[in-house]
């Protein structure tokens, strides 16, 4: 699982010259995956107004795991004036998309605002963070139930609620500094564009799957390590017990061995 075994996709066709098949991180599902090589050929010709040289290599493969496709091309000859000089592999397809991270039980408004978000991100980031600001505003009002009228608001209220950790609060906290938003307090409604660098889209969009790690995913996993405890305790089988309906899932220490006192 080290970045060494699995490294970018661009970085794993770089050093995949020759071989069918290749393991990386998936730029559409994310997930550590084969890589089937549809097609890989020398360009052969220069085509002007890419940065293409002749000497460039294209490489299509397909994810085996979500069936997506990537495009790539890389610089043969070191030194060669080319899109791929100095050895770097581009992706050319898909463009720069940040990797789903959203949990499986994300309502359909939220999860077609992420989704567009990571798509856009390259192309424009204030879009991107227009959308994420848009999801960040449905989660903090179904979830923690806050309605403010402002997200500006939203948020502050949001980032000190024990629902979320401490450093989903303070990354939280930092949104609302990104692209100067709190120099335009009568401007600050979810949909106001406000220029912000890629690199704060970014930001709005991690921090946004922090907030989903904290209000979607963590509260499954607990509640899905206690009924393995239960089980346990009951002497039953570790997956979900509850042989005799008893639905009280207690507060006792665990029991030795379980593994569950490292913290
Ligand atoms: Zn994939």
């Amino acid at each position: 699982m080290s970045p060494k075994q699995h490294p970018p996709l661009s970085e794993a066709i770089k050093y995949s010259k020759g071989f069918q098949e290749q393991t990386a991180v998936c730029p559409h599902c994310g997930a550590i995956s084969l890589f089937e090589q549809l097609k890989s050929d020398a360009l052969g010709h220069r085509v002007s107004g890419t940065g293409l040289s002749s000497a460039d290599v294209f490489y299509i493969g397909r994810c085996v795991g979500c069936d997506g496709l990537v495009v790539a091309v890389y610089g043969s000859k070191p030194g060669q004036e080319s899109l791929a000089r100095g050895g770097r592999t581009v992706l050319l397809w898909p463009v720069d998309t940040p990797p789903d991270r959203a949990p499986p039980d994300l309502d359909g408004d939220t999860r077609r605002s992420y989704d567009e978000a990571r798509r856009i991100l390259a192309l424009s980031p204030q879009a991107a963070a227009v959308l994420a600001r848009r999801c960040l505003q449905r989660v903090i009002r179904e979830k923690l139930d806050i309605t403010k009228g402002r997200l500006f608001d939203e948020i502050a209220e949001a980032a000190k609620r024990h629902e979320l950790s401490r450093p989903t609060c303070q990354a939280l906290d930092d949104v609302r500094t990104l692209g100067n938003w709190g120099a335009h307090p009568t401007k600050d409604e979810a949909d106001t564009i406000i220029e912000v660098t890629p690199e704060e889209a970014r930001y709005t969009l991690e921090v946004l799957e922090m907030v989903f790690a904290d209000l979607y995913v963590a509260p499954v996993r607990a509640a899905e390590m206690k009924r393995r405890i239960k089980g346990r305790k009951d002497g039953g089988a570790p997956e979900g017990g509850d042989r005799n309906g008893d639905t009280d899932v207690g507060e006792g220490p665990a029991p030795p061995g379980t593994g569950l006192s490292a913290g």
